[in-house]
């Protein structure tokens, strides 16, 4: 091996050994003690506001994000990912409004400041829809009596993040034999009167199901 390929050998293991450091420093805080995903940086005390970065996107007005360090930038560009993959995890029937163009195109975490900012800038434009729907909230709607406490059971909203949506909270329960009871009264009626289905068990090694009959019409119900 002559000497000048030696140097190019040694320069490359060079490189990759400096490589292999590159990969373990924290891309926020440039240590070397852990990975970015348990970054446990407090970033100088700002460290609670920029956990809660990734909520730029419901800011009604273009967040400010020239303020911010780049390593800041990274940090909230790399939790609004994740936020990301958390929404298209959920049922897509929920996530209409959500503007899926960006799915795929994670804010690369390499780029420079000014384009870290166009690139969140381009996210919050893009999340116009989903604050609109915010500003929306559906009228809650009172529905049938309940038979045993004679109150109204009411279908309320309530915003999850997780969906971009507003979803519906019910207060009742309602039977497979479709009769409708408030929560209250319904967890009262299955506290006092389950019972072990000794009928329902074909199988007599395995433990019988609870039920409960409905108060309503006797029809025989399984609980958990
Ligand atoms: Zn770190
Ligand atoms: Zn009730
Ligand atoms: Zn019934």
């Amino acid at each position: 091996m002559d000497c000048k390929s030696q140097t190019t050998m040694s320069a490359k293991k060079a490189t990759e050994k400096a490589k292999e450091k590159e990969k373990v420093r924290c891309v926020f805080c440039n240590s070397l003690s852990h990975k970015m995903d348990n970054c446990n940086s407090n970033f100088n005390g700002r460290r609670e506001a920029l956990d809660k970065g990734w909520c730029f996107l419901m800011d009604g007005g273009r967040p400010n994000f020239e303020i911010l360090a780049a390593n800041e930038l990274r940090f909230i560009a790399y939790h609004y990912a994740a936020y990301e993959g958390a929404i298209h995890d959920w049922n897509q029937k929920n996530t209409q409004h959500y503007n899926r163009k960006f799915r795929f195109r994670p804010v690369d975490l390499s780029l420079s400041k000014a384009q870290l900012i166009k690139e969140l800038a381009r996210r919050w434009e893009g999340f116009q829809s989903v604050r609109d729907l915010y500003q929306t909230k559906p009228v809650p709607t009172e529905d049938d009596d309940c038979p045993i406490c004679l109150e109204c059971t009411t279908t309320s909203y309530t915003w999850m993040h997780t969906v971009s949506s507003w979803v519906k909270v019910e207060d009742k329960v309602t039977t497979e034999c479709k009769h409708s009871f408030c929560k209250t009264c319904w967890a009262s009626h299955t506290e006092k009167n389950r019972r072990y289905d000794y009928q329902a068990r074909g199988n007599h090694h395995s433990a019988p199901n609870l039920c409960v009959n409905c108060p309503m019409c006797r029809h025989k119900i399984a609980v958990k």
